[in-house]
């Protein structure tokens, strides 16, 4: 085929590959661009229907979400502002996610469903660090947290919600661990709907 047309059919099929496409289960809507997070639809649909129904229990409501997934983590970082390194970050009631396939190959795809569904749900006026620790124990992620000092107990609760927002490379993972630390005792002591519901 002529040169022209062969260009012309290269870049259809680029187009056609970089195309969103948006699929709805019941009020969660996902936006993906890369074909081959078709095959996670399921599991992340199974774990937004577990999440929600456990955060009802707990008095919360998954209302209408999206999630928005990048082709990559360069297109991550231009649609959230934040480091190509970090999985998901959630405004409001939109998650916008690395490729679902990347953070499956990574074992954290259920993880991150559910820490962000987490936070669409949380009541407004949480503190950072334990908004933060009581995701990452509602997820899941905390079962695999070292038993071994954080290093952070001094810090303050300002400082450490400085520490969690920073992101610094080779510290945020401390202060997560740290913020969550804080989130369990303060759980086992009120309870989650005390905290959540202030009664
Ligand atoms: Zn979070």
């Amino acid at each position: 085929m002529p040169r022209w047309i062969a260009a012309l059919a290269l870049a259809a099929s680029v187009i056609a590959q970089a195309a969103p496409v948006t699929v709805t289960h019941g009020t969660l809507t996902v936006t993906y661009a890369d074909g081959r997070d078709r095959a996670q639809l399921p599991l992340v649909f199974r774990t937004w229907d577990r999440a929600a129904a456990d955060l009802n229990a707990l008095g919360l409501t998954a209302g209408a979400v999206k999630i928005n997934v990048a082709s990559n983590a360069a297109d991550f970082a231009r649609m959230t502002g934040e480091p190509a390194s970090i999985a998901a970050s959630t405004r409001g009631q939109t998650i916008t996610m690395q490729r679902l396939s990347a953070l499956a190959a990574r074992g954290i795809l259920a993880f991150t469903i559910r820490h962000e569904g987490f936070h669409t749900a949380q009541p407004h006026g949480l503190p950072r660090w334990l908004a933060e620790g009581l995701a990452r124990l509602f997820s899941g992620e905390a079962a695999g947290d070292s038993a071994e000092p954080t290093g952070l107990s001094g810090l303050s609760e300002a400082q450490l919600d400085a520490r969690l927002l920073g992101r610094a490379p080779g510290e945020a993972g401390e202060a997560y661990r740290e913020a969550t630390r804080r989130a369990r005792t303060r759980v086992r002591t009120l309870g989650w709907r005390a905290i959540l519901h202030g009664r």
